[in-house]
């Protein structure tokens, strides 16, 4: 008995000490709800604390110092929001005066002889040291100190804390990398790697942590990946279908442009894939504005014209009702039923297109991943398209593959990446790609400008306006609450637009708190060109395609990575107009110049590669592509065409007994396959 409930793995948060009601709403806030929950969420950046003696700092630097407090605190209220706090501090053999706003709250901590420690910039002439953060737990030396995604209501520390707690319970965690594995690669166990991770000792520990999480990580999903390719391989039985081609060939003529050569080679590999009776398992890969859509509609229209229904999903809702528009239009003199379903529909809504689905009342469902959920049956599911791919994990594709029983599968994605990666990373797949871009479109004019510079910029936006076009403007933040990033946030841009443009030019935000109801209005408003500018955060990123838009301007552009900066520029030049993209920053970076010297999605990205193929360790939040916790497949390629050689032994070798001397993996394969 006492076995048994040690060996329950996920166990339930509330049974950390100290947590109560109110720690559980706020962890659930963050999807963190057991033990293994918390110990799998991992810093995103490091803090790196150096103890210094005043001498060795130089003017203004960003020091953490070490000292004993040496007076009574005196606080002065400047307004009801803002206070300051002085008193003096006897570092090594100075008396130095400390300054520090809004943390009134420590007065009663700071008492005469207390030792502490300081971040802040010292300043000599006046012997001023303004802090920015006071430690009362004592550091000495050195100190790595893990810093997470918080949510309002979170302090760092809290949950720093609380993970701590996690790792004096019985923790059992499933290990992913098989035994011979481990020893081979003498990677640590996985609990000590996990601990290590969030309270590393030393640098070289923390690397090691983070290979092995690494590791697993890939591990799995290689797994998935060829555990998938395996099954189809094994029945490849796909559904046999009939196709009126004149029909097709009437439809394809009818489309208000030609199609490029490489459209119509994506078309005719998806009709081949489609009328032989092997299942389709088909990538369509091309830059951002190659007109993968119309390839994939091209595909639903074979599907419909055998018989069958077909399915899109798009990664965001602004996306698949965009989808969700231009297909209804496209198939408008063609008789076919579409349909939307997305998360924001009314549960009466949602019932009714549900129903419809099953009836076989519509013929196309485009939708988020509101599809996968288990209450949408299809009627005869034929074909499924997946926009966008990488933004989907590889479950999510296999629901939706396995809601029509042999279903054929086709999906997009706009992440031009090395060949290398794609052979790895979709080599159970067939690819088809797109290279050219549709005639008559125009390299985006790129150019990086400095924010001194700005003028410049404000003032080509106005001619395009007048031109009657269209302006997106992107910033990393929505709002800088604390104000301390010195960073460009929407809200502030928007007011200081209002005020460049006298009010005459409408300009409008979207992000992602917004309410659906919202964001859908302003999309509205910006595609019928209403709205001149809009203003939003990298929510515009994917996919969205308004034709009258010819500028992009990036605010604090040096803060994207390549894959993001690319994809955002392709939201403009979607016609034959002259598109113009500026990258506003103050800092002279090597991204920067690759955009402006190339529109190539291909091309940018073996750069991408390039720039960032090693060391950044613990570099800020990784761009896109597949979402790993630690993992980044650029950077840890090496590690992920490691994973992909060992997992396929590791198949080949357990399959025919069913894993039966790795349990834990039964439980991945379950996943895969979607058993209820
Ligand atoms: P992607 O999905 O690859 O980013 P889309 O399919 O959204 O690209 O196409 C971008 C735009 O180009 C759309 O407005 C589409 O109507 C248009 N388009 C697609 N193919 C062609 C073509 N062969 N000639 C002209 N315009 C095209
Ligand atoms: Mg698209």
């Amino acid at each position: 008995m006492y076995d048994i409930i040690l060996m329950v793995i996920d166990m339930d948060i509330s049974l950390i000490k100290g947590v109560g009601d109110k720690a559980i709403e706020y962890l659930g806030k963050m999807n963190l709800y057991t033990i293994n929950d918390l110990i799998e969420y991992y810093p995103y950046r490091y803090n790196f604390i150096k103890v210094i003696s005043l001498i060795e700092a130089r003017d203004g630097e960003v020091v953490t110092i070490k000292g004993i407090v040496d007076s009574e605190s005196r606080v002065s209220y400047i307004n009801k929001n803002f206070n300051r706090m002085v008193f003096k501090l006897r570092t090594d053999n100075f008396i130095i005066n400390v300054t520090i706003f809004n943390r009134a709250f420590y007065k009663n901590s700071l008492k005469i002889g207390r030792l502490i420690n300081l971040i802040g910039k010292y300043e000599r002439k006046n012997n001023t040291f303004t802090a920015s953060d006071i430690k009362f737990e004592v550091i000495n030396g050195g100190k790595i100190e893990p810093v997470y995604h918080l949510v309002n209501g979170v302090k760092n520390k809290g949950l720093s804390k609380l993970i701590y707690e996690c790792f004096s319970m019985r923790v059992d965690l499933d290990d992913y990398i098989p035994e011979y594995l481990s020893i081979k690669y003498k990677f640590m166990n996985k609990l000590d790697a996990a601990y290590n991770i969030h309270f590393p000792i030393s640098m070289d520990k923390l690397k090691q942590a983070k290979l092995r999480a690494i590791y697993e990580e890939f591990f799995i999903f290689m797994f998935k990946m060829n555990y998938l390719k395996h099954k189809y391989d094994l029945d490849n039985k796909g559904l046999s279908r009939k196709v009126d081609k004149s029909k097709l060939d009437e439809f394809i003529d009818n489309l208000p442009f030609k199609l490029t050569e490489d459209q119509m080679s994506a078309v005719n590999d998806i009709y081949d894939d489609l009328v032989n009776p092997k299942r389709m398992n088909r990538l369509v890969l091309g830059d951002v504005g190659s007109g993968k859509t119309c390839v994939a509609v091209i595909g639903l229209y074979i599907n419909y014209l055998s018989g069958y229904q077909g399915a899109m999903m798009a990664p965001t809702e602004i996306l698949a009702h965009q989808h969700y528009e231009s297909i209804s239009k496209m198939f408008e003199n063609y008789g076919l039923r579409v349909g939307l379903l997305v998360g924001s529909l009314k549960k009466s809504e949602k019932n009714n297109v549900c129903e419809k689905l099953l009836n076989g009342e519509i013929d196309i469902l485009i939708g988020t991943h509101a599809l996968l959920s288990e209450n949408v049956e299809f009627n005869n599911l034929g074909l499924v398209v997946t926009d966008e791919q990488h933004r989907f994990g590889v479950n999510q594709r296999s629901n939706l593959q396995n809601k029509g029983i042999m279903s054929d599968v086709l999906y997009l994605s706009a992440t031009p990446i090395p060949r290398t990666y794609a052979l790895t990373i979709y080599g159970d797949m067939d690819t088809s790609v797109i290279k050219t871009k549709p005639n008559g479109r125009k390299e985006i004019i790129t150019k990086a400008v400095k924010e001194k510079d700005l003028k410049n910029v404000l003032f080509k936006m106005v001619e395009e306006i007048k031109e009657g076009h269209q302006i997106y403007v992107v910033a990393p933040l929505i709002e800088d609450e604390d104000g301390e990033s010195n960073l460009n946030d929407v809200k502030k841009l928007k007011e200081k637009f209002d005020l460049a443009f006298n009010n005459k030019i409408k300009v409008e935000i979207l992000h992602g708190k917004m309410k659906n109801q919202e964001k859908d209005e302003i999309m509205e408003q910006f595609k019928n060109g209403e709205i001149k500018v809009l203003i939003s955060t990298t929510v515009i990123e994917v996919g969205v395609d308004v034709k009258n838009s010819t500028m992009m301007v990036i605010f604090n552009a040096e803060r994207f990575g390549l894959a993001t900066l690319h994809q955002l520029r392709g939201r403009v030049g979607r016609n034959s107009l002259q598109s113009y993209c500026y990258l506003i920053s103050n800092q002279d970076c090597e991204r920067l110049k690759v955009m402006e010297e190339s529109n190539d999605g291909f091309y940018i990205s073996e750069k991408d590669f390039e720039l960032r193929g090693e060391g950044d360790l613990f570099g800020t939040r990784q761009s896109g592509d597949m979402v790993f916790k630690l993992g980044d497949i650029r950077r840890d390629f090496k590690i992920l065409a490691q994973c992909k050689m060992d997992a396929s032994k590791f198949i080949q070798d357990n399959i025919v007994n069913n894993f039966s001397n790795y349990p834990q993996f039964r439980n991945v394969i379950k996943e895969l396959e979607f058993i209820d």
